[in-house]
């Protein structure tokens, strides 16, 4: 007997009624033994707004059945309950997909699992972690609990026509840099770094001249707006930025006077639209202690006049702008569990960037390296 999770979905008819049927004709299978079911929600659809909302939930059962003898029932369930085959995401009375088959990695021209968008919709990995949250994801390896918490309620759509541009977000010394170098280089793809030393206004704010701040976030917008430029990143490829554009304004509050900021966010709301949005971010995560000491290691001159107050409202600001953050999935690491030296943690994570940006060998190239 293996453990399966089925996702249920339906936009069309009596919603109720259909789940209801789809649960009463599984357990009707000889070969499949239903053993609970998430609660329903209700989810807006993923694409075409004009559509009714869908009723989303997961079953767990277990079943002898063969992957691809669980997929033809599925399907005849699906037909039995005036499935009409369209366009894809078209709506439909009743839409059975399997999510996981025991720890079963499959990739066939008709079969996919683990399902291949599950790690991106909150409606199927809430309801999966409600059912067996402890449980891992056999390819990105990683329980369905942290897998939903790092959607943040969201479900997204990966686009291979955009670029796929991978921010590193975290506060001052927590080692954003290092571990974009790391990553670009297993990966192969492109490093974005902050240009950072070159700002001629940062050694005099730092010091304490504040008249020259505005120039500064000024300088730090404008760097960043070239450098991750709509026009100038291009679709499909993979990029890695040892920042968030988004920090931005948090930096701007800490050092602009009211007046200052006020400007200051007129021009950023002018010039954000220009800029790539990430498809995921990577925030690393250390107490703001920690961080004052390595920022006292590298002994930048600038940077030695930091305080610890200063890293706490940046990290504060920081923790606020993920508890809100709608734009990608975010990888939340602490930098205690990132150990440089073992390369199985740095090709772990590589891998899972592999898996959550848009790429057509995506699921071979994760089931290769887990095979090894
Ligand atoms: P999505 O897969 O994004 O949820 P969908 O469920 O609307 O979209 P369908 O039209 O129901 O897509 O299915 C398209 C094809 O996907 C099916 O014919 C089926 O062969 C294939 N497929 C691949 N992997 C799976 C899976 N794990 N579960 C169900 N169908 C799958
Ligand atoms: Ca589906
Ligand atoms: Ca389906």
């Amino acid at each position: 007997m293996i453990t399966a999770y089925i996702g249920l979905g339906s936009n069309l008819g009596n919603r109720e009624d259909n789940f209801k049927s789809a649960l009463r004709m599984l357990t009707e299978v000889a070969d499949i033994e239903v053993v609970r079911v998430s609660e329903l929600i209700e989810t807006n659809p993923l694409k075409q707004a004009e559509q009714p909302m869908y009723l989303n939930a997961v079953a767990e059962f277990r079943t002898t059945l063969s992957p691809d003898d669980l997929l033809k029932t599925l399907n005849n369930i699906e037909t039995v309950l005036g499935r009409m085959r369209q366009e894809k995401w078209a709506s439909r009375t009743i839409d059975l997909d399997i999510l996981l088959y025991g720890s079963e990695v499959i990739d066939s021209p008709h079969l996919t699992v683990p399902h291949p968008q599950m790690h991106l919709r909150s409606f199927v990995l809430e309801g999966l972690a409600t059912l067996n949250g402890d449980f891992e994801h056999p390819v990105i390896k990683e329980s369905l609990n942290r897998l939903a918490n790092r959607l943040n309620g969201c479900d997204f759509i990966t686009n291979p026509e955009l670029p796929q541009l991978v921010s590193i977000a975290g506060i001052i010394g927590v080692g954003k840099t290092t571990l974009a170098k790391k990553l670009s280089t297993r990966l192969g793809c492109q490093m974005l770094p902050e240009p950072y030393d070159t700002n001629p206004f940062m050694p005099d704010v730092y010091a304490g001249k504040q008249e020259l701040a505005l120039d500064s976030q000024l300088y730090f917008l404008t760097a960043r707006v070239e450098q991750l430029n709509n026009s100038v990143l291009e679709k499909g490829q993979t990029y890695i930025s040892d920042y968030v554009f988004d920090k931005e304004p948090i930096y701007s509050r800490q050092t602009l006077t009211p007046e200052q900021l006020t400007l200051y966010d007129k021009i950023y709301q002018s010039c954000n639209t220009k800029v790539v949005l990430p498809v995921l971010v990577i925030y690393l995560l250390d107490s703001p202690q920690n961080c004052l000491e390595r920022i006292h290691k590298r002994n930048l001159p600038y940077e030695q006049k930091i305080e610890l107050q200063y890293l706490e409202n940046l990290d504060a600001e920081y923790n606020q702008l993920f508890n809100d953050w709608t734009t990608c999935p975010v990888i939340r690491i602490k930098t205690s569990e990132l150990d440089y030296t073992n390369d199985d943690i740095i090709d772990h994570l590589a891998e899972q960037i592999r898996y959550y940006i848009a790429e057509d060998s995506v699921i071979t190239s994760v089931a290769k390296q887990t095979k090894k």
